[in-house]
Order: C-alpha cells, then sequence, then structure tokens
C-alpha cells in the first residue's frame, strides 16, 4: 500500500526524522493562506506539491517553488486545473485532489536515502547515494559505483557503525555525519515498526552553512513509503491512510472477493490462477504478438462468486477484444472455474472470444460443463495447451 508524500513526512517526524513543517490544502487559496501561515513561522520560500501517488512530480510541474502568497495560490491553480503526467504516470496523468504547502528550504546538495526489500538476501537494505533528487533507476543504471548498499540486520536493525560509515561515504563532515546518521538509523526503524517494504527519501539534503549553524543542516524533504499489503492487519493506524482516489476502482472491487488485478494497457483479458502462471500468461500474450489488458490471479482457493466477479470486471473494459482463461488446478478446481464461465457467460455474455485452457484437478468434469454450454457460448474455444490458447488469441 502507498501513501501520499504529507502522510509519510508524517510518519518520518515521528520517528524524528527532520522534515520543515508543510501544510495539506485543496484549494487555490488555502495554498495562499497556508504560504502566509508557514511565514508566520519564519518561512520565507515554499513549495506547492501535487500529492499523488506517482514520483517525478518535479518533471512534470507538480512541484512549484513560490516565494508570496499570490505566487502559491497560482502555483496551486495551475497544478489543480489539469492532470499531472509525470515520467511515472500514464499518458493521460493522474487528477490532483490535494495540495502540500511546504516550508522551502535552500539546497546545498541533494542525495538518495532508501530502505528497500531485498528479496535475495531476505533482509532490508539500506541505499544511499550522492546523485540525489533525480531518478535512482537511472543512477543504478549508468553509474552503478555510485549507489552504496548496506544489509540491514532483521532484529537489530541498522547498526551505528553502518549509518556513519554510509555518511562518511557520502561525503558529511563535522556534525552532518551524526544527523545523516540519525536519520538513518530512525529510517530503518520505521520500517522495521511499520512494515514498510520501501522507503524512500529522495532527495535528502543538506543546507548551506550559515552563521549559527556552520555545519548546515541534514533535511528529508521528499518521502515515498510503500507497506506490505499482507502486514497491514498489525497497523490499522496505517491502512487508514490508503486514500481511494489512488486507487483503480475495479482493482478495488477486485481486492474484495480476494481477486488481485492490475490493469494494463492492452486488449487480452487474461484470467489465471497464480501470480507465475499469470505472468508466463502474459508473455506469451506478448510473444504471440498482442497485449495483455490485465493481470488478474484468481488465487487457489477462488469461490465461482470470486471467478465470476473476475469476468465481470475483465468483460467491463470496453478494450477487450478477447478473453484468455488460463488454469493450471491445483488446489484451485477447474470446474469451479468452468461453472463461473457458465454464469458469467448467462450473466453478462462473451461477446468477444473465449479461449480456455484448464487443465489440473477436477479437468474431466470441468471439460463436460464447458462442452454442455458450447451452444450457449459461440464465441468460446477449448485450447488444448497454453501456446495453442495464446494463438487462438484474437489478433489485434
Ligand atoms: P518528485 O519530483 O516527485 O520526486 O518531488 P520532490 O519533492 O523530490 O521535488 C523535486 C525537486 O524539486 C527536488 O529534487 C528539488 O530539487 C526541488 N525542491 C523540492 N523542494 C524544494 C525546496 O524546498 N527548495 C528547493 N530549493 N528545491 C526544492
Ligand atoms: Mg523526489
Amino acid at each position: 500500500m502507498n501513501i501520499h508524500e504529507y502522510q509519510a513526512r508524517d510518519l518520518l517526524a515521528k520517528f524524528n526524522v527532520p522534515v520543515p513543517p508543510g501544510i495539506v490544502v485543496d484549494s487555490p487559496d488555502q495554498a495562499a493562506k497556508a504560504f502566509d501561515d508557514l511565514a508566520k513561522e519564519g518561512a520565507t520560500l515554499a513549495v506547492v506539491k501535487a500529492q499523488v501517488h506517482a514520483g517525478g512530480r518535479g518533471k512534470g510541474g507538480g512541484v512549484k517553488l513560490v516565494k508570496s502568497a499570490d505566487e502559491a495560490k497560482s502555483a496551486a491553480q495551475a497544478i489543480l486545473s489539469k492532470p499531472l503526467i509525470t515520467p511515472q504516470t500514464t499518458a493521460q496523468g493522474v487528477t490532483v485532489h490535494k495540495l502540500l504547502v511546504a516550508a522551502g528550504v535552500d539546497i546545498q546538495k541533494e542525495f538518495y536515502l532508501g530502505i528497500a526489500t531485498d528479496r535475495a538476501a531476505g533482509n532490508l537494505t539500506l541505499i544511499a547515494s550522492t546523485e540525489g533528487g533525480v531518478e535512482i533507476e537511472k543512477v543504478a543504471e549508468q553509474t552503478p559505483e555510485k549507489i552504496l548498499r548496506e544489509p540491514i540486520d532483521p532484529t537489530a536493525g541498522l547498526q551505528t557503525y553502518q549509518a556513519r560509515k554510509v555518511a562518511f561515504l557520502l561525503g558529511f563532515t563535522g556534525k552532518q555525519v551524526s544527523q545523516a546518521a540519525k536519520i538513518m538509523t530512525n529510517l530503518v526503524k520505521l520500517c522495521l515498526a511499520t512494515d514498510a517494504g520501501l522507503a524512500e527519501i529522495n532527495p535528502l539534503i543538506l543546507t548551506p552553512p550559515k552563521q549559527d549553524n556552520p555545519d548546515g543542516q541534514v533535511l528529508a524533504i521528499d518521502a515515498k513509503i510503500n507497506f506490505d499489503d499482507s502486514a497491514l492487519f498489525r497497523h490499522p493506524d496505517i491502512a487508514q491512510l490508503a486514500d481511494p482516489n489512488e486507487q483503480d476502482p475495479d482493482e478495488t472491487r477486485a481486492n474484495k472477493f480476494g481477486l488481485t488485478y492490475i490493469k494494463l494497457d492492452g486488449n487480452i483479458g487474461c484470467l489465471v490462477n497464480g501470480a507465475g502462471l499469470a505472468m508466463a500468461t502474459m508473455d506469451l500474450i506478448k510473444l504471440h504478438g498482442q497485449e495483455p489488458a490485465n493481470f488478474l490471479d484468481v488465487g487457489g482457493s477462488a469461490s465461482e462468486e470470486a471467478v465470476t466477479e473476475a469476468f465481470r470486471i475483465i468483460l467491463a473494459d470496453k478494450k477487450i477484444k478477447g478473453v484468455l482463461v488460463n488454469i493450471f488446478g491445483g488446489i484451485a478446481k477447474c470446474d469451479t472455474i468452468a461453472n463461473a464461465i457458465v454464469t458469467a457467460a448467462k450473466e453478462v455474455g462473451f461477446t468477444v472470444p473465449l479461449v480456455v485452457r484448464l487443465e489440473g484437478t477436477n479437468v474431466q468434469p470441468a471439460r463436460k460443463i464447458l462442452e454442455a454450454a458450447k451452444s450457449d457460448i459461440p464465441t468460446m474455444t477449448v485450447a488444448s495447451d497454453l501456446t495453442d490458447a495464446a494463438k487462438k488469441s484474437p489478433q489485434q
């Protein structure tokens, strides 16, 4: 589960990671007032930031520095007036509902600091780089030597010596070292306490030296945190941070039935059991020159009701030109799927070609069910194997 930057900043502050103050607003007038409120606390610069679950907002015009309440108002107007398109959104962009007006800071240098799950090592890993602010994926690709990694012991957390080592390697000096090290240790504490699988501060910044603070200050000015969905039951306070505006309504609907559904851009609807098989099915569809319209894993123990709902969701997508069902019955039973196909055909109707490949548990009764329903579902083809199924799916 993802949360907004403003929520991530609140969490960081709770775990004693310094962040500039900010106010969440949803209108240009409120943005102007927020600027005045921050100015009362001493801010001369503010940053108006679109709150959407997508990064790269700066590049898409979703982050604007402002120096007055009037500027804050027009920046807010500009951001709220149209969908925000960033390198991480679709070409249509996303609607901006909320803005964060945060106290702006002078930046001497931007760094990247992140905690990510290292699945191969089975632990969290601290990732840091002097190349902050920009896309870390590009840094990892083009200059991998600029990425520092430090494994995190799941019980002991990040040790002080590890944090200090990374701080030195990033080039921090004097009092900056303990400031940066403390941020790293606290970010790890946050991840362990909340079951976060990814927490990124990009950029972590160093402010220029001032007379009363010659070492400058290390601060987090952007944050992205992602939580393990399977652990949310342990964190009701985090679960309630979910923003339904940011979730695809079909994905929410599918989740209610225990289905894992992700909408994609193609036009071949897929209904598969198991994430691995779903990925392989999508690969095969692409191999045969077509594009999947969705990822849909009905899981092992899906009920007929849930599978019928899955068909309803797939068939509601107007772009669909064909549906490919690929079930390898283990715990999932082929006859459950066959019955759901029959129900969906009655309820919604398959106006597009339907290719069905069933193997495994209860495949014989399933084939009989489909055979009997053949005249009711004229667009259905039963495939002998997966490659056959992919080939039989309609060409675009
Ligand atoms: P993102 O583009 O979605 O990652 O949004 P960020 O919050 O990371 O902002 C993008 C960039 O805007 C940062 O890398 C900074 O260069 C700049 N920026 C954001 N906040 C401030 C600020 O308070 N002061 C200054 N000078 N620049 C800022
Ligand atoms: Mg950023």
